[in-house]
């Protein structure tokens, strides 16, 4: 095949490349020409890969306690300014100094991940093999919408698609899925597919297709993650058409109450065409009865969506599983890796459990597209089911890491923190000036600082003080959230380097950014 010759060429000659790079290792002298050429020469891929990868090596070998270190937003663009280069018209040599000056403002300037610090958000510090697969990604740019484009990307989704599936047990020939650059989008996409499965000409007619009709609406948690009341926004759904279903006393949606609440959204002329449970909700972490609402939602003739962004991951754990019981039975599922997975973000997978639902988020008629004939290679494309069109591949370093140490891993690792979130929970139950606010069911747990003599109506201001302290000094990052519209610290495990001696560290600190607090002159106080 004349192709083939033509292509053998080239490797030939990149196989010469390396030869002569073994024997002129790079010194740190070399002066780079500053042309096309040597940006991508190889070389200088090789000698700039090393100088990084010292860098982060030493970055992630550190043990200091560290959170965040917020850098006022004009000094930091004034000093990345200070590290472009002034050439204007001709390209610049390559600098070492000068991307390790770069690649130094990155790590510094970041949420110390890796840090038993860093307890404050739901992504993590990824496995560090993670970041080489990933990193891989990034230079051979194989963008995982189309088979043609990305080849293994696709065959590695197809293959973690059925090794996930395995925890959540539909039959293995007719689910389906799909991934998306966040949970976010992945909500999106499965609303839109419930939505246009309920309302076939919607897609086509807009809202022309709903005259005489009962407003579309979406049951949901009362604290379901933004992105669902805003995916009812640009649906055009409308907030007001979003039925909010009560929550029990451990923050989860009661079942008997919500039976009632879909009844009166009946009579207020909605018609609920999903109701979206939470698996792992983002303040508390709490796992709605996915079990009976499933029950309820079949009853009902709806879809039930799982949002199970920050709790699918659960399901890899024979421990954990059981806090999404019943999840086979929901029709949709999204599945954030890089939470719970420990990959770099975005990397979320949108599980349907029938493959024909994948089809309509964004295609009305889904026989439109059995009607192609796909080959054998375009079979495997994402592109109709996907919102993207460029998408990054995003399923290789899970697949990697899946491959070569196993699910163990991940079940090892989240068994841990969710151990350590109990653990941090008795700890606050037998200090009299803490109270947790909820018992936890994974690995997030809410809590106050109550001091003696705190009055009632000082509470909430004083949670959202000591988190903005904690911020400013820069040891320990946590987050904050309303509960019953009172605010209350926040830790999210997210770091199995984290222990118990860390979390009594993190409370000896805020002790003493309350007393500070309370005892200074709030005249003075311009916060
Ligand atoms: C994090 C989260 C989301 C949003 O996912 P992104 O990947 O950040 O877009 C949605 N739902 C829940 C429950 C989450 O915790």
């Amino acid at each position: 095949m004349a192709e083939a010759r033509a292509e053998s060429a080239p490797v030939i000659q990149q196989r010469d490349t390396r030869r002569q790079l073994r024997t002129a290792p790079i010194a740190a002298t070399t002066l780079w020409a500053g042309t096309l050429a040597e940006v991508f020469d190889a070389r200088l891929f090789r000698a700039s890969t090393e100088s990084v990868a010292s860098r982060l090596e030493k970055h992630l070998a550190g043990v200091a306690i560290r959170g965040l270190e917020l850098t006022d937003p004009e000094i930091l663009t004034k000093t990345a300014r200070g590290l472009m280069t002034p050439e204007r018209d001709r390209i610049a040599a390559f600098d070492e100094e000068r991307l390790s000056a770069i690649v130094d403002l990155y790590v510094r300037t970041g949420i110390q991940v890796h840090s038993p610090g860093a307890m404050g958000r739901q992504f993590s510090g990824v496995i560090p093999l993670a970041g080489v697969v990933d990193f891989v990604s990034s230079v051979v740019n194989q963008p995982s919408s189309f088979y043609e484009a990305g080849q293994l990307p696709n065959v590695a989704e197809r293959i973690m698609a059925e090794e996930l599936n395995r925890f959540i047990g539909w039959e293995p020939d007719s689910f389906a899925m799909v991934t998306t650059s966040g949970g976010s989008l992945a909500n999106l996409t499965a609303l839109l597919a419930a939505r246009n499965k309920h309302f076939p000409d919607y897609w086509s007619q807009g809202g022309g297709a709903l005259a005489g009709r009962p407003r579309p609406a979406i049951a949901v948690g009362a604290d379901v993650h933004y992105s669902v009341s805003r995916a009812a926004g640009v649906m055009g759904i409308g907030d007001e058409q979003l039925v909010r279903l009560p929550l029990d006393a451990d923050q989860r949606i009661c079942l008997d109450r919500a039976r009632a609440a879909l009844a009166e959204a009946e009579r207020r002329g909605l018609e609920v065409f999903c109701l979206v449970a939470s698996a792992g909700t983002t303040a508390v972490g709490a796992f709605d009865p996915i079990d009976g609402l499933a029950d309820l939602a079949r009853e009902k003739g709806i879809w039930l969506h799982v949002d199970g962004a920050h709790g699918a991951s659960l399901l890899v754990s024979d421990k954990l599983r059981g806090k999404l019981g019943g999840i086979e039975k929901a029709d949709s599922l999204t599945w954030d890796a890089h939470k719970m997975m420990f990959v770099p973000a975005p990397c979320t997978l949108l599980f349907y459990r029938d493959k024909r639902d994948s089809l309509g988020a964004f295609r009305q008629q889904a026989s439109y597209v059995f009607d192609e004939q796909p080959d054998i290679y375009t079979a495997l494309d994402s592109g109709d089911k996907n919102f993207e069109c460029t998408k990054r591949p995003m399923i290789m370093p899970l697949w990697a890491l899946w491959s070569i140490h196993g699910r163990a891993l991940f079940a090892e690792k989240i068994e841990y923190l969710c151990q350590l979130t109990e653990d941090i929970h008795r700890i606050l139950v037998d200090e009299p000036d803490f109270e947790p606010v909820h018992r936890p069911e994974a690995n997030i747990l809410c809590f106050r600082h109550l001091p003696d003599g705190l009055g009632e109506n000082e509470v909430h201001r004083l949670q959202l003080d000591i988190r903005n302290r904690l911020k400013i000094q820069g040891n320990f990052f946590i987050s904050k959230v309303d509960i019953d519209g009172v605010a209350a610290l926040r830790v999210v495990m997210m770091n199995h380097r984290t222990t118990t001696e860390h979390f009594r560290m993190l409370l000896g600190e805020i002790r003493r950014a309350g007393y500070d607090l309370r005892h200074r002159d709030h005249s003075s106080d311009s916060e």
